[in-house]
């Protein structure tokens, strides 16, 4: 398959692997890239800049072909120094960043000035269009369905894609709720360039993930998902859980990030990863959950997530069309 994204990120593949905070450590981004798609290193998943430099060194040594780091700006719990993050990745080499979270507009010059790439992340079509008018390279739109930051719209991935395809003149990535070769079709037909997943990539053997979280993956469907953090306009979607039942539940009862931070943490998630009790925390997951079955290499994924996409365009859909 060959898209503006392709093209553009000298990738084999029109498929992104997004930044996952816990998850997107070196062994997977390298097996992504290796796979030839485009893997994501999360930024803040390393303690501090300097462990971020020493991991995206890691990545290079597993791997020559393209791969991006992921700089997402939201609250959390503790202040981040996201210059020094962003030093860290500008002096490391690196030539592609997916932001997300914020508008990455006071970090364009630094990004512009070493001529990376940039892939801006984000939930609606406004959003899209500012980043557009800063001077990113593309734009990853996520639908309602994504695990993690769905904003607060509410527009699933169905109307908001063909409205940034419509809108927008750089190339589109669709991300939230894609799986398998039918979504990557579909997201080509809707006028993206390819196709992001987290999710997914989370149910992969190189996954940084414990063996009982991916089996807890494989039995759940589409309705295995909370939404987090609505009345702190930080909403978020995570696996349902105890934790992220006893979340909502404080919402209800006006609770505010002071009390309920401690449940939420991200360090009581990276738990859930490390020691594979999905009840330590709460942990993201999109509603495409409900399409996965299997744990399969990332590779295996990939090449079957291609070759399905090109069956279905190459045949079935043609002979709706004869
Ligand atoms: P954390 O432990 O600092 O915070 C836990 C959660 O509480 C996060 O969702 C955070 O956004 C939210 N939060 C913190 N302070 C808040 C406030 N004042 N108001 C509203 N919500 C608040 O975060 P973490 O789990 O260590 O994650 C670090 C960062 O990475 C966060 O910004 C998080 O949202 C983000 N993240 C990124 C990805 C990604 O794919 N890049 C995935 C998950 C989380």
């Amino acid at each position: 398959m060959k898209t503006r994204f392709t093209e553009m990120f000298g990738v084999e593949h029109p498929i992104v692997q997004g930044g996952m905070q816990w998850v997107g450590r070196a062994e997977l981004i390298a097996a992504v890239a290796n796979a030839g798609a485009l893997g994501c290193l999360t930024a803040l998943t390393q303690p501090t800049p300097e462990d971020l430099s020493k991991e995206i060194q890691r990545v290079k040594d597993m791997t020559d072909k393209p791969f991006a780091v992921n700089f997402t700006i939201l609250p959390t719990l503790k202040p981040i120094p996201y210059d020094e993050y962003m030093d860290a990745i500008v002096q490391s080499g690196v030539k592609i960043v997916e932001t997300a979270g914020n508008n990455p507009k006071v970090h364009m010059p630094k990004l512009k000035e070493k001529g990376i790439k940039v892939i801006h992340k984000c939930t609606s079509v406004r959003h899209a269009l500012s980043a557009q008018k800063i001077g990113v390279d593309a734009i990853s739109i996520d639908g309602f369905e994504c695990a993690g930051h769905p904003g607060e719209d509410d527009t699933p991935g169905l109307i908001l894609i063909p409205r940034a395809a419509d809108q927008l003149d750089i190339p589109i990535v669709a991300s939230g709720g894609f799986a398998d070769g039918r979504g990557l079709a579909a997201a080509l037909a809707l006028g993206a360039d390819g196709i992001n997943m987290g999710t997914r990539f989370m149910a992969t053997r190189e996954a940084p993930v414990h063996p009982n979280i991916k089996e807890k993956m494989v039995n759940a469907s589409e309705l295995d998902t909370t939404l987090i953090f609505r009345t702190l306009r930080n909403t978020s979607r995570m696996f349902t859980n105890s934790v992220s039942e006893k979340v909502v539940s404080m919402e209800a009862e006006g609770k505010k990030i002071d009390e309920i931070g401690p449940i939420a943490s991200g360090q009581r998630g990276k738990l859930v990863y490390e020691e594979g009790d999905s009840e330590a925390g709460v942990w993201s997951a999109g509603m495409c959950i409900g399409l996965i079955d299997d744990v399969p290499t990332v590779k295996e994924l990939v090449d079957r997530i291609v070759g399905e996409a090109e069956d279905l365009i190459s045949q079935r859909l043609k002979s709706i069309v004869a």
